[in-house]
């Protein structure tokens, strides 16, 4: 029986042309390209995984880049932001770099007494680098920006948050822990029990009458960590015993999915740790060359000639 989810597993979105968003994630973020495969139900488009460099659960944001992407825009019913976590006296070396990259960001500003800057990925997918010592141990400060720490948090911002935290407190396991309002939005914080690497999800409501919209740019769906198949299935039957549509599990090569369809209009995940990014490369190669699943392997030349190419950016180390 699972006592209680422990954090993020991944996030995945929606880009434009891959080249762009490799060479942000990976020059500016300085974010590990972990994977590269295709979208398993669209071969003829690529599935770009980003972690650490030990490519754990927690770090890894993924992207279905789509050379012509509608743009798409965060709304009520979808998640709206992904936050980094930076080890604390790590954000000034941050600014400092974005600054002398001319790319613009918000901040310093703070959030439940912590600080942090935002900025927009180049399809305007929110960014927020968070000051914490959650899941920040050890990271190195010296180097030009501290990194490696996954995620911090991610953002769902929902009509009324209400059936979603009851979700998170009363299923998941999560605890309610405080309340603040900045700029018309109305912002609850929930922390996983781990408290260590993604363990904190924000709920906001905004008094702005928006709509949003999947495309480039928007997040598509949040999952979560479970430790193995047993957990993962434990989860599937709590979640139907509450009503949910839980799909059944599904392998994505890296890991095993299940899916529902949180009350709020969110699309979540749950995610086995196993196998792991290092089950089809080894640890010191992940991404370098292209990956398919088995039953796309005959088809290697002709998705090749159709993926447009990617060249990895130096990846610049102190
Ligand atoms: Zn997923």
């Amino acid at each position: 029986m699972p006592q209680t989810i422990p954090g993020l597993h991944h996030v995945t979105a929606i880009s434009g042309p891959p080249q762009t968003n490799v060479d942000f994630y990976v020059g500016t973020l300085l974010q590990r390209l972990v994977k590269k495969t295709v979208n398993f139900d669209d071969p003829g488009t690529y599935h770009l995984y980003y972690g650490n460099q030990q490519a754990e659960p927690g770090t890894i944001l993924t992207f279905f880049p789509f050379v012509n992407a509608g743009p798409g825009r965060a709304g009520p019913g979808m998640a709206s932001a992904v936050a980094y976590a930076i080890p604390k006296g790590g954000l000034n070396a941050w600014m400092a770099a974005l600054a002398d990259a001319a790319i613009e960001f918000d901040g310093p500003l703070e959030r439940f007494g912590e600080q942090m800057i935002a900025l927009a990925d180049p399809d305007g997918l929110r960014i927020e680098l968070i000051e914490t010592n959650r899941g920040t141990a050890g990271i190195d400060l010296s180097d030009d920006r501290p990194v490696d720490g996954g995620f911090h948090s991610v953002t769902l911002w929902l009509d009324n948050p209400d059936r979603t935290a009851r979700l998170l407190t009363d299923v998941f396991g999560y605890t309610h822990a405080g309340e603040a309002s900045d700029g018309g939005q109305n912002r609850h914080r929930f922390l996983a029990g781990g408290q260590g690497r993604g363990s904190v999800i924000d709920l906001i409501t905004s008094d702005a009458a928006s709509s949003g919209r999947q495309g480039a740019g928007s997040i598509h769906h949040v999952a979560f960590r479970a430790e193995n198949d047993q957990v993962q299935q434990a989860w599937q039957e709590i979640l139907r015993g509450q009503g949910f549509d839980v799909t059944p599990q599904i392998d994505r090569q890296y890991f095993n999915a299940i899916y529902f369809r949180e009350p709020g209009g969110v699309l979540f995940e749950i995610a086995t740790d196993p196998p792991g990014f290092a089950t089809d490369e080894a640890l010191d190669a992940l991404g370098q060359e292209l990956k398919l699943p088995r039953q796309h392997e005959p088809l290697r030349r002709r998705i090749e000639q159709r993926l447009p190419p990617i060249t990895l950016p130096q990846r610049r180390t102190k």
